[in-house]
């Protein structure tokens, strides 16, 4: 496999600011120190609960925001030292995909306007060319050419996730972050929706970034799964070697939570108790000790290290040492 991307010691940390002259009162370190490498044509999985950095783990990929330290690497080129003007013309090979399509439609727009958006800044193309290129992208994610003078307001949830789709596929960019795509669309549109993706992907050699908040949606569609929690990568592996061998005691907690077919058969069941802590005062040593069924004393001590525990398989836990 040929790595196009690979993010090494990523740290996004925000000030936390308080009192009447709002200084600086703490940080929350929303992505502290994660690595990780995706190759060219998979689709790799990122998931956890709410606030544990995986958007902004994707959004400083794209330097949507700035990481506060680490390295990305996009084919080579260091994507946190690149100017503004450097990483325009960058964004034409990389592309997001948000959670909920209308809030990033324009209501006033037709789908023509804002698919051409992006062929605008980017392209070349005559006013010709791009109205054929867009009647080809809607055609491309299952819509009517013929209703490219429509507004968002008139499609559904899943249609307008496929408008998102085309918009970011306008270029043939290489690597698409995809936000949580499908998490707000009813369950049997969701289904539709990763079908596209997974066959975008197929036919145009596209790589992604799948982030979810559980890990029954990137079950079929991942190549690769990572877990995140409180701001670090605590497992990543193979799909079918996550779901079958977790070794992670939050992978295994969450794992558990996904419905199964004969729930009898369910190896041992972790229950997770108690909240997410604050991600302003993280618990010392394993972030996870608060809620795991199996800390020991060293966790409250001493951070685990993300390492390589089998082949392929990274976990970051002490039960491993
Ligand atoms: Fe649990 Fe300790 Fe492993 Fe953290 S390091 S996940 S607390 S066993
Ligand atoms: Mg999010």
């Amino acid at each position: 496999p040929t790595p196009i991307l690979e993010v090494n010691g990523l740290k996004k940390y925000f000030d936390v600011r308080g009192g009447v002259f709002g200084r600086k009162v703490g940080e929350v370190k929303a992505v502290d120190d994660v690595s990780f490498t995706v190759n060219e044509g998979e689709i790799l999985g990122i998931v956890g609960e709410s606030g544990c950095g995986k958007s902004t783990t994707g959004k400083s990929i794209l330097r949507l925001i700035d990481p506060t330290d680490g390295e990305i690497k996009f084919e080579d080129q260091n994507i946190a030292d690149l100017s503004a003007e450097e990483m325009r013309k960058l964004r034409k090979d990389m592309q997001i995909i948000f959670q909920d399509p209308y809030a990033s439609l324009n209501p006033r727009h037709t789908v023509e306007k804002i698919i051409s958006e992006p062929l605008l800044v980017h392209s070349e193309l005559n006013h010709e060319e791009r109205k054929e290129r867009i009647k080809e992208l809607l055609e491309v994610v299952g819509l009517r050419a013929e209703h490219a003078s429509r507004y968002p307001h008139q499609f559904s949830g899943g249609q307008r996730q496929r408008i998102g789709i085309a918009r970011a596929l306008a270029n043939n960019p290489k690597l698409i972050i995809c936000d949580e795509p499908v998490s707000a669309l009813d369950v049997s549109v969701q289904s539709q929706i990763l079908n596209l993706m997974e066959k975008l992907r197929n036919d145009f050699n596209l790589t992604y970034i799948f982030i979810a908040h559980d890990l029954s949606v990137v079950k079929h569609i991942s190549d690769r799964v990572g877990v995140m929690y409180l701001g670090g990568m605590v497992e990543l592996t193979n799909k079918d070697e996550l779901y079958d061998n977790p070794m992670h005691p939050y992978t295994q907690a969450l794992l558990s939570a996904v419905p199964v077919a004969d729930p009898d058969n369910r190896p041992d069941r972790v229950i997770l108790e108690g909240d997410v802590p604050s991600p302003s005062s993280p618990p010392s040593g394993c972030p996870f000790h608060t809620r795991c069924p199996m800390a020991m004393d060293i966790c409250k001590e001493i951070k685990p290290e993300f390492r390589e525990v089998r082949d392929q398989h990274f976990v970051a836990c002490h039960l491993y040492d």
